[in-house]
């Protein structure tokens, strides 16, 4: 009776540690340099941090120009664009 006892505790235990070695494994494939490349190549948003959709104009252009329509500022300049999300 003891000796059954002792198996199910020995079984027990090697299924945590089962449990434990996958959950590692798992933290470590999320922190591989390969899915870091992937996320990469989307862009995160420079407010928030979160997936960028598109560009935004940063507002920083001395020489800006002036939609005549919307009247809104935008720049001939792509370095004055850095990546933002759908709320910003
Ligand atoms: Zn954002």
């Amino acid at each position: 009776m003891s000796s059954n006892l002792t198996t199910l505790v020995i079984l027990v235990t090697l299924l945590h540690v089962g449990v434990f070695v996958i959950m590692i494994m798992i933290r470590l494939r999320r922190d591989e340099p390969g899915t870091a490349g992937e996320s990469a190549k989307i862009k995160s948003c420079a407010v928030c941090s979160q997936p960028a959709t598109h560009l935004g104009y940063d507002g920083l252009d001395p020489d800006e120009r002036h939609d005549p329509h919307t009247g809104r500022s935008y720049s001939i300049d792509m370095t004055h664009y850095q990546p933002l999300c759908a709320t910003h």
